[in-house]
């Protein structure tokens, strides 16, 4: 210890408080992960398949997550997608984390929507440069309240989003390919996961364009939901 207890934050850090359902303290986020392709469904209609050895992640900045109602869409794309995604959310972190102890690690769940620049993300496929500026940009990941895990029952949960009440996703979150103890499992071998870091699990099929004046509604069941308005 000694001289290093003496120092301060030369300014405040920046951290992310987000609302959790029925609770008067919020959840501090730290990370957020996403999972590339993890219903089989949804990797056919971007022309791919499922890697079935491993799960492929990706992350955005923080400053994507938000719990506003009003986005404002980017002005440097004209295909802003969808991707109405459950969000697990962790208290307890720690690396190579055992299957059967990931559970420990949740705090609770979240309905989220990915934003995706898809036509940026198009272009830097096709150059072969990396798609981060499609994925990670400010309130590209709006979600719900958080709900506590101890309040939640996962088993065949429908997951579904609308646009302007006309049903474009709607599949079960048992289709995923990778399940939640297995994704927090192999991505604690990458990263040391921490309190507060935060994990997009992947879409189902029905990803598409929201345009100015959108009403997006997303929803898990005994998760909860989400509506937007897009500007
Ligand atoms: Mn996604």
């Amino acid at each position: 210890m000694g001289a290093e207890n003496k120092l301060s934050f030369e300014f405040n850090p920046i951290v992310r408080g987000m609302k959790i359902a029925d609770s008067n303290s919020l959840f501090p986020i730290h990370r957020v992960f996403c999972v590339g392709k993890n219903y089989a469904e949804h990797a056919k209609e971007m022309g791919s398949e499922i890697e079935k050895k491993e799960p492929f992640f990706f992350s955005k900045v923080p400053e994507s997550i938000t719990q506003v109602k009003k986005i404002l869409i980017p002005e440097d794309t004209a295909n802003l997608h969808h991707e109405v995604e459950l969000v697990i959310c962790l208290k307890k972190g720690g690396m190579n984390i055992n299957v059967n102890a990931a559970h420990q690690c949740i705090f609770g769940y979240a309905v989220g929507v990915d934003l995706t620049k898809r036509d940026i993300q198009k272009k830097s496929k096709d150059k072969g440069h990396p798609w981060e500026s499609a994925k990670s940009f400010d309130q590209s990941g709006p979600i719900s309240e958080i709900k506590k895990y101890e309040e939640v029952v996962l088993k065949n949960n429908n997951i579904s989003l609308l646009i302007n009440g006309e049903e474009k996703q709607s599949a079960s979150i048992n289709m995923m390919v990778w399940g939640i103890e297995e994704l927090i499992s192999i991505l604690s071998q990458k990263v040391i996961l921490k309190p507060g870091d935060i994990l997009f699990t992947g879409t189902p099929a029905g990803v598409g364009n929201i345009k100015k004046g959108d009403i997006l509604e997303a929803s898990i069941d005994e998760v909860g939901a989400l509506k937007l308005n897009f500007e």
